[in-house]
């Protein structure tokens, strides 16, 4: 098992600390903050995996598949020994692997639950994907499983980890245009069929589970508040085959306390990724906002609009979220997306569900 002084040394955080109590030697090697990755789909072979390589701490050294020929293709090309490759059956036995401290949860919505609980179980810490489940009584339960364990609990919050969402942060609180007014969030593409995506069993919900939950997530933190009335209107064609048992199109405003309001867009038949943030004294629009790259700031203040460049940051966005986790681990502090981070947004996703069907406001 991996205690906090461990991490520490490992880290070279606490070398100084470990060395004056004689439980590390100077010439020790410093062991990453090692990652089992649970599910190997999509968002994990193509935008997770490949990135560890830009980490300063995290390092992948386990995988978790229910499909052998994945656990051999991906072992064989990131280096992982049987030894450290996971069935779904024999996942449990993680816990007996010293060089996992954490496991992140890559699979479809409904079983985020189920594998970040066994996860804690297991003595691991864990970084589950968004959304973080499919009701709020599963994040409270995934929260309440980690606390008992001992051990973080962080939400693939990925978009606080890339830095023109960081500078939009910093302005639209700052004031840059003047208090912030209205926000306007959009996110949404033409789902493809055949996904379990569209089947409400393993994704929970429709757009709004999937994509619109960046236009909420972004409401949230280019205000820094939460919302506390909610108004929304559903658009679903149930003749269009994809979407029997879910959700297309669901628009929702949300109220927050200090006057701002955001009007929210999320769609699964339409192409959005946006969001501008206006002020008593201009807008910053940010057009895409929330990609895995090519972000584009546009600033009007003071009568003229100018695009605002961002410099490159030394680590991208995937691989900054995942050496935070083991930062916060070395540290002892909490993630700034933590459990109650994702469970803030399932609380505002039940709401605009009560919403669009009662067509009523509803009051958070
Ligand atoms: P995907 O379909 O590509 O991958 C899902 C994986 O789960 C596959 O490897 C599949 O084999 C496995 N799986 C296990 N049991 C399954 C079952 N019963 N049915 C279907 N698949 C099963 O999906 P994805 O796009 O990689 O999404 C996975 C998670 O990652 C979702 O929660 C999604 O919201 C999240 N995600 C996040 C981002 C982001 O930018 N943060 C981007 C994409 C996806």
């Amino acid at each position: 098992m991996t205690d906090r002084r461990s991490i520490l040394g490992s880290l070279g955080l606490g070398l100084a600390g470990a060395m004056a109590t004689g439980t590390l030697k100077a010439a020790s090697p410093r062991r990453p903050f090692g990652y089992a990755v649970v599910g190997l789909g999509s968002y994990a072979t193509r935008q997770i995996m490949p990135n560890f390589k830009g980490c300063d701490h995290a390092r992948l050294v386990a995988l978790v598949s229910g499909t052998p020929e994945k656990l051999e293709r991906y072992g064989a090309e990131y280096g992982i020994p049987p030894t450290h490759r996971y069935s779904y059956a024999t996942f449990d036995t993680i816990r007996d692997n010293p060089d996992v401290d954490a496991v992140y949860v890559i699979l479809p919505n409904a079983m985020h639950a189920e594998y970040t609980i066994r996860a804690a179980q297991a003595d691991k810490h864990v970084m589950c994907e968004k959304p973080m489940a499919v009701s709020v009584a599963e994040g409270e339960a995934m929260i309440a499983a980690c606390r008992r364990a001992g051990k973080r609990l962080m939400i693939g919050y990925r978009c606080r980890f890339e830095p023109h969402n960081q500078l939009a942060i910093e302005l639209a609180r700052g004031g840059h245009v003047g208090p912030t007014r209205l926000i306007t969030a959009e996110h949404g593409f033409n789902a493809r069929t055949n996904q379990w995506r569209l089947d409400r069993a393993l994704s929970g919900g429709g757009s709004l589970m999937d994509i619109g939950i960046y236009s909420l997530n972004a409401a949230r933190y280019l205000t820094g508040e939460e919302p506390v009335e909610v108004s929304a209107i559903e658009a679903t064609d149930r003749n269009d085959p994809r979407f029997r048992t879910v959700e297309d199109r669901i628009n929702f405003l949300l109220r927050f306390p200090s006057g701002i309001e955001a009007v929210c867009v999320s769609s699964y038949s339409s192409n959005h990724n946006a969001y501008r943030v206006t002020g008593t004294d201009g807008w910053i629009d940010m057009e895409p906002a929330t990609p895995y790259e090519g972000h584009a700031m546009r600033i009007r203040r003071d009568g003229s609009t100018a695009p605002r460049t961002v410099p490159p940051a030394r680590r991208n966005q995937f691989a900054a979220q995942l050496d935070h986790l083991a930062e916060c681990v070395a540290a002892g502090t909490a993630p700034i997306v933590p459990g109650e981070e994702g469970l803030a947004d399932l609380k505002v996703m039940a709401a605009i569900y009560r919403s669009a069907a009662e067509r009523r406001h509803v009051a958070l």
